[in-house]
């Protein structure tokens, strides 16, 4: 029977992360797909501040510039009432954007080749996990579908990077995400979208509340567009989502744009676990990243970023209970204490954020003073750089805030 000391099952930025950083320390990791690469990933692509900073740690963001790309360097809004905010990036000393827009097509294939051509990788690609072994209540391996034949792989340490349905959290029993933290999202591309700048575009329009729609530029006038919509929200008012992509196109904002635009592929929809309730990541002999974990950021959508992030921190307590010889769930909590660290302010800030977000009037307002007020901009054009994000997010996220501009 094969054996290795880390098995990382999904081989997304989660789970490519987790092997990169886990065979730089020396491990031997066998990362595990059921897909085989490169392979789409239902997404809008973008690629923000948190994410670049991980890549970059990663060495990958010269493999993104010279692949298939666009530059992201700040956001246009757009409120129930029509108004339209453009909000710049502030600009920074380095020529590097802000962010960037990749189809995962092209992102995740980059991330995985790196993590396969690492010489502590082992890859097996269109290979379904479909259990994990158990003994002692403690995970120590995977079984997997390989081309027919059940086949179980030994490691010290099981990780779940398989995504929003991962299959290692069901079978290690990890809690349901309730629709109060869940979002359902539907995207495709166009070609031939009109009037796109270097930056991406969220409408939270009338047509769409209380989701919604965006617009992420890609070269040659092609875009990812979509809708994303709280499941409890969606369900309560019996939204249809590819309704909502519809009227978002065919709306008084945007029709013009669309006029001659076309549809590159089917909707497609995906879910969204979101990190304002996170999942308990950790066990007996397993960790939990990425979408896995329910790390998505409950504002943005946004989930490459963590995924990448709670990669490298999952291979920091591997690394620890590899120096203790203890792979049990008092060692591998540890990782729960770095999450907290490094996301719950964020995750948490940004909850507040969404729940303000589901009041209209709050929308009108917002987008109408910052279309008027160069101060509020500065603080939300401060909320796409990394290092000043939170900050400044916290401050948008604080009802006493809106309230001062209400009055003001
Ligand atoms: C519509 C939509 C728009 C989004 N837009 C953005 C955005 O613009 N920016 C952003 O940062 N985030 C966005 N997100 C969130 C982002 O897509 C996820 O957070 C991110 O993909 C999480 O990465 P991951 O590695 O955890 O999981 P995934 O990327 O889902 O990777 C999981 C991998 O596991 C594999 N797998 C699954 N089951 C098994 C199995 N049983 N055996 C073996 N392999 C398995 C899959 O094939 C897959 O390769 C969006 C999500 C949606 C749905």
């Amino acid at each position: 029977m094969k054996n290795y000391d880390v098995i990382v099952v999904g081989g997304g930025p989660g789970g490519s992360s987790t092997s990169l950083f886990c065979a730089k320390k020396g491990l031997k990791v066998l990362l595990i797909d059921k897909a085989t690469f490169p392979r789409d990933k239902v997404c809008g692509d973008g690629v923000s501040g948190k994410s670049v900073r991980v890549l970059r740690e990663l060495d990958l963001i010269k493999d993104i510039e010279s692949n298939e790309h666009a530059k992201m360097n700040g956001v246009i809004f757009s409120s129930p009432k029509g108004d339209v905010l453009e909000v710049e990036a502030p600009k920074k000393d380095t020529k590097e954007p802000a962010g960037y827009v990749v189809r995962r097509y092209v992102l995740d294939n980059l991330i995985f080749q790196k993590a396969k051509s690492h010489k502590n990788v082992d890859v097996m690609e269109g290979t379904p996990v479909i259990d994990v072994l158990k003994e002692n209540g403690k995970v120590v391996g995977v079984v997997v579908n390989s081309k027919g034949n059940k086949e179980e792989i030994r490691a010290n340490v099981v990780v779940g990077a398989d995504g929003a349905s991962s299959i290692i959290a069901t079978k290690v029993g990890a809690e349901k995400i309730e629709e109060e933290h869940h979002v359902i999202a539907v995207r495709t591309y166009y070609e031939g979208v009109e009037g796109m700048k270097d930056k991406i575009e969220l409408h939270f329009i009338d047509e769409v509340l209380p989701g919604y729609f965006w617009i992420f530029p890609l070269p040659n006038k092609r875009a990812n567009v979509g809708v994303g919509m709280l499941t409890k929200e969606l369900r309560r008012k019996k939204v249809d989502l590819k309704k909502a992509v519809e009227k978002a196109i065919n709306s008084k904002l945007l029709r013009e744009r669309f006029k001659n635009a076309k549809p590159l592929g089917e909707l497609k929809g995906w879910s969204l676990p979101l990190g304002s309730k996170r999942r308990r990541g950790y066990g007996n002999g397993y960790l939990l990243v990425g979408d896995a974990a329910s790390l998505i950021d409950p504002f943005t959508g946004e989930g490459i970023g963590n995924a990448l992030l709670s990669g490298k921190l999952a291979s920091i307590v591997i690394e620890k209970a590899y120096s203790l010889g203890d792979f049990s769930e008092n060692v591998l909590k540890e990782y729960d204490e770095l999450l907290r660290k490094e996301m719950d302010e964020e995750l948490k800030v940004m909850y507040n954020l969404q729940r303000l977000g589901r009041f209209k009037f709050l929308l009108n307002l917002a987008i109408d003073k910052a279309r008027r007020n160069s101060e509020l901009r500065r603080i939300i054009s401060s909320t796409l750089v990394q290092e000043t994000s939170m900050q400044y997010k916290k401050k948008l996220a604080n009802p006493l805030f809106w309230l001062k501009v209400l009055i003001s």
